[in-house]
């Protein structure tokens, strides 16, 4: 079964609430242990996530220590949407910012008098090209969905304001709230992402590579649209609970019943046994 450096199914990884634990940004080790299998069988992964280049240096990385099948493959997480790309080669991380993505230099702007002092979440100021709040842990989701869009309303207007709609936008999730440059997203991970696998995968190739996008969240099912547009044949896998947005465009949907690191785990439990029979 082992076909050395040909890897013919390409594994894509959004972070938090996919390979995380659901109540805490903790990457789950069960799920790091299929994973390695995964790279054992030759699938190639990455990781295409929201979080800062830090997040990743600091809990996602060192776990990837104890599995030597991962580490051979010098792994890629796309942070930040697409425009931080940290690489490990060797025992090294390298990081490339894309500052064209940055919006930290409207920083002003966005927050024109608004007043930081919310009790239900923080600024992640880990971030390098964009405006991140996230809500403590234990504040409650209520309370977090009340104060943020407060300050998302405030934030609207200044944008309007100093006429900044043609170059930001926003996305908020139960859990955070993101202000970021309008071409950032899921789907400019997943082209960064393209260019590292054509190192290994010929342009014609490509409708011969399955790819299996992960996501909890709507926006996640960018990666699976812009893999699916660079032909690529693809199925997203949908572990997250609020599946209403399931509006395929070519590429098939996995909408798994248990959610969260369960349906992550128990996923690439499937594909490993499907592989070695
Ligand atoms: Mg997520």
């Amino acid at each position: 079964m082992n076909h050395k450096n040909s890897h013919q199914t390409i594994l894509v990884f959004d972070i938090d609430g996919v390979i995380t634990h659901r109540h805490q940004p903790e990457v789950v080790d069960s799920i790091l242990e299929q994973i390695n299998l995964c790279c054992l069988n030759d699938f190639k992964i990455y990781f295409n996530t929201g979080r800062s280049q830090e997040f990743c240096l600091t809990k996602l990385f060192p776990k990837l220590e104890k599995y030597p099948d991962i580490l051979i493959q010098n792994p890629v997480a796309m942070c930040e949407k697409g425009v931080v790309k940290v690489k490990y080669t060797n025992g090294k991380t390298i990081e490339q910012i894309d500052t064209k993505f940055s919006i930290l230099d409207y920083e002003n702007q966005i927050l024109h008098n608004t007043d930081l002092d919310y009790k239900s979440f923080f600024r992640d100021k880990t971030k390098v090209s964009m405006l991140s709040f996230e809500k403590f842990p234990e504040s409650s989701y209520a309370e977090f969905e009340a104060e943020i869009l407060e300050l998302l309303e405030k934030i609207k207007f200044n944008i309007d304001n100093f006429g900044l709609n043609n170059k930001l936008s926003h996305d908020k999730t139960k859990i955070s709230l993101d202000i970021q440059h309008i071409q950032a997203g899921k789907d400019l991970g997943a082209k960064e992402i393209i260019s590292e696998v054509e190192n290994f995968i010929s342009t014609e190739e490509r409708a011969n590579t399955r790819v299996y996008t992960f996501g909890d969240s709507p926006s996640d099912y960018a990666m699976a649209k812009h893999f699916k547009q660079a032909g690529f044949v693809v199925t997203h896998v949908d572990v997250g609970e609020n599946k209403e947005i399931a509006k395929s465009h070519g590429f098939r949907i996995i909408n798994l019943k248990n959610t969260f690191e369960d349906g992550t785990l128990g996923f690439l439990a499937g594909i490993i046994e499907a592989h070695l029979s």
